[in-house]
């Protein structure tokens, strides 16, 4: 009698397939396996020996199963969790556990050659070098036994030829040595050790929170490897989570001081077959430790034992592309389901999380002081109404005396600008046309360095043009506003011998020279930083004295739900670059409200006061973490399906107590990617079933025809 099982493929269907078991072929839930779908063959998971009582007469064959450890009890579970809380299908979810295929079957062996245990007839000088490092036993590749023993190659084929030397397989290499926890353990501050004892202990019992809240610089990392070190010695394996781990090279330098040895890397800049070794690496068990992006969250881990979330409040936590979901919240849920300790570090934890500690959840960890003495920097508002930039400029004469200042005494400055490109929007002076995304409404972004106008939410570029397209006009096009690139042109007026750097992510060299220039910068190889929120994220750099933030005021513009914590963050963590490694410091926020309460906290590092008045804003308005939120995104080809289907929507919901849905509204970028959106909100108390009633809701409005797309944005953190 032919098995049935049901097989979950990478698809967006909402349920396993039902596949029949060849005869000799035996599989277990959460085997990897392939099988046939349509025309193609596909790399699926067995999710259950169950499938549906179906004639395997009928059914298609399972084609071959994979020589790989199985996919966890826990993380199916896992990954029908993340399935059934962000509304997605859990194949789009399985899908991304599933992003290495090529780690789905072994490496193929390496060849190498050991001594037969005979002697060749005809002995050489050559052959007798060769074969007395071979007579131990050892088994070498061809190459490097020709090489240490100073003969050639042929030498080495010529008594594998004659059956002195014969073929076995070497093991395979592990892609990182094995971290030692005893390694590079550092003496530890009293009040870093008190953290590290609780975090270590906690890293021996089963689930649990830590809130790891420390200023920065005060030493996070060093306590979080505490815990790492206590994982490893039980055997256990972790995973880091970092938000910009491509541009972190110096943490990994870090780990390896600590430990000896590096972590395996995970992100999207690793070569691929790296990362397909490093996906079976850590099926099998042999990688110990990853450092990785949010979406290491779905590696394969044979045991996983410790998770920590690194700058646990950053946006880059949050995907919002075919499965929404946020990786800090869904690690929690991955510690709970495997029952092992999950740790969220942050000088400026998110309000979610705080809101969890102050209840109790979660064990509240504080770092109150930078390590080593050091002073976090003063912070002054420059109030733009009183000291203005001269005209056309955006430096004040404020600013522009401090960072002055810091030149002379051989230090270093940041100007954070988060802007990409010489300017945010271009019009002709003579009949106002505006640059205008194809696409998108939005405006092009000027970039100088490139001559191009780009939009930054589709791509899309165009040459800077010299005549307006509209009027004709030559010579009359105006930049309005600035972006890093202009304010370096300032920057070089104003200091004309200080060596300045420009830092942002969208310069030629990729990801490689932004690692080099931030070695550059905390090497002391320039002067002047001007930068984007890359410069914000975690850096060390000693020589920073002076940081100044053009324009503070940027993010409270957008007035989402978010807008003031998010805000709060940025500036919080930029000013934090500055005086890291000791000697006063100070941070400037250019500003146009010094009394708004985001700034005003900032100014007096009162974060409390900040943290308060949040906090209390959002139970009021039942807004995260008090109630809780889910936005739909409606997108059609044509204004009229959009509108129509969001329409539509909104007539179908039948509002129970608890639930209220707002919209639909023209989103803030209405067109994307030639695409006409609509967004409605729901809320919901946090007593209601919110992806319950979203399933059945989404389920009976108007069937999703045509060009309509409906995403659905649990938790969501962006409003556009
Ligand atoms: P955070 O993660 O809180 O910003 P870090 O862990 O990066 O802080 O520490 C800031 C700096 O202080 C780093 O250069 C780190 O090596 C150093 N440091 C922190 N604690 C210690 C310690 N106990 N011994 C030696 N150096 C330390
Ligand atoms: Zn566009």
């Amino acid at each position: 009698m032919t098995e049935t099982v049901s097989v979950l493929l990478p698809i967006p269907a909402d349920r396993p397939y039902t596949y029949a078991v060849p005869e000799g072929m035996a599989v277990r839930p959460g085997d990897h396996v392939q099988v046939p779908l349509g025309p193609r063959q596909v790399a699926a998971t067995v999710w259950d020996v169950d499938g549906d009582k179906v004639d395997p007469k009928k059914l298609r064959q399972i084609t071959d199963r994979f020589d790989c450890p199985p996919l966890s009890d826990d993380m199916r579970r896992f990954v029908e969790w993340v399935a059934h809380y962000t509304l997605s299908p859990p194949g789009m979810v399985l899908r991304m556990v599933l992003r290495a295929p090529g780690g789905l079957e072994p490496p193929a062996a390496i060849i190498g050659y050991r001594w037969a245990g005979g002697e060749p007839e005809r002995m050489t000088a050559a052959r007798n070098r060769v074969l007395e490092l071979a007579r131990d036993g050892t088994a070498w590749s061809k190459s490097g036994l020709a090489h240490a023993a100073g003969a050639s190659a042929s030498v080495v084929d010529g008594l594998i030829k004659l059956g002195v030397l014969e073929e076995v397989a070497l093991p395979h290499q592990p892609l990182v040595p094995m971290p030692d926890p005893g390694h590079g353990a550092p003496a530890l501050t009293d009040d870093q050790q008190s953290a590290a004892d609780v975090v270590c202990e906690a890293a021996k019992g089963g689930f649990s929170v830590a809130l790891l809240d420390g200023v920065t610089g005060s030493g996070k990392t060093e306590v979080y490897f505490e815990a790492v070190a206590e994982a490893l010695k039980a055997g256990r394996q972790v995973l880091i989570l970092l938000p910009e781990i491509a541009l972190t090279a110096s943490f990994l330098d870090r780990f390896e001081e600590r430990f000896g040895a590096r972590p395996g890397e995970w992100h999207s800049d690793v070569a691929p077959r790296k990362r397909e070794l490093l996906w079976r690496q850590v099926a099998t068990g042999e990688v110990r430790v990853v450092a990785g992006a949010r979406s290491a969250l779905f590696l394969p881990f044979a045991d996983l034992g410790l998770l920590v979330v690194d700058e646990e409040h950053d946006s880059a936590y949050k995907q919002e592309d075919r499965v929404f979901y946020h990786a800090r919240d869904m690690a929690v849920v991955r510690g709970r389901i495997r029952d092992f300790p999950v740790i969220l570090s942050s000088a400026t934890p998110s309000v979610e999380s705080l809101v969890n500690a102050q209840r109790g959840r979660y064990r509240h960890l504080r770092l109150e002081n930078r390590f080593g003495g050091a002073a976090l920097p003063d912070i002054c508002t420059i109030d733009l109404r009183r000291n203005p930039p001269p005209r056309g400029g955006f430096i004040s004469p404020v600013l522009a005396e401090a960072v002055a200042k810091t030149f002379e005494k051989g230090e270093q400055s940041l100007l954070f600008l988060n802007r990409r490109g010489y300017a945010p929007l271009t019009l002709c002076r003579v009949c106002g046309h505006r640059f205008q995304c194809p696409n998108c409404t939005t405006w092009l972004v000027e970039h100088r360095f490139r001559n191009q106008l780009q939009c930054h939410h589709c791509g899309h570029s165009e040459p800077t043009p010299q005549a307006c397209p509209h009027c004709g006009t030559f010579d009359h096009l105006a930049a309005c506003g600035p972006g890093v690139e202009r304010l370096a042109e300032e920057a070089v007026d104003l200091f004309p011998d200080a060596r300045i750097l420009v830092l942002s992510s969208d310069l030629m060299g990729g990801v490689k020279r932004l690692r080099l220039e931030l070695e550059a910068i905390a090497k002391g190889e320039c002067d002047i930083v001007i930068g984007t929120q890359l410069v914000a994220k975690g850096h060390n750099f000693p020589l920073m004295r002076c940081v100044g933030v053009i324009d503070a005021d940027l993010g409270l513009a957008n007035g989402d739900p978010r807008a003031a914590e998010r805000t709060f963050q940025l500036l919080s963590q930029v000013t934090g670059r500055a005086g890291r490694a000791g000697g006063a410091s100070t941070g400037y926020l250019q500003t146009y409200q010094p009394e708004h309460p985001v700034i005003d906290a900032i100014a007096r590092g009162d974060r409390e006061a900040f943290y308060e008045r949040e906090i209390a804003n959002r139970e009021s308005a039942a807004l995260p973490p008090f109630g809780r939120l889910a936005a739909i995104i409606v997108s059609a080809g044509s204004k009229r399906e959009a509108e129509d289907h969001a329409r539509g929507l909104r007539r179908a919901a039948q509002m129970p107590e608890g639930i209220t849905v707002l919209g639909p509204a023209e989103a803030p970028i209405f067109m994307l990617r030639e695409r006409y959106r609509y967004r409605l909100l729901v809320h919901a108390t946090l007593k209601a079933k919110l992806q319950d009633w979203l399933s059945h809701w989404l389920a009976s409005g108007p069937k999703v025809r045509g060009s309509v797309r409906v995403q659905v944005d649990i938790d969501p953190q962006s409003f556009l």
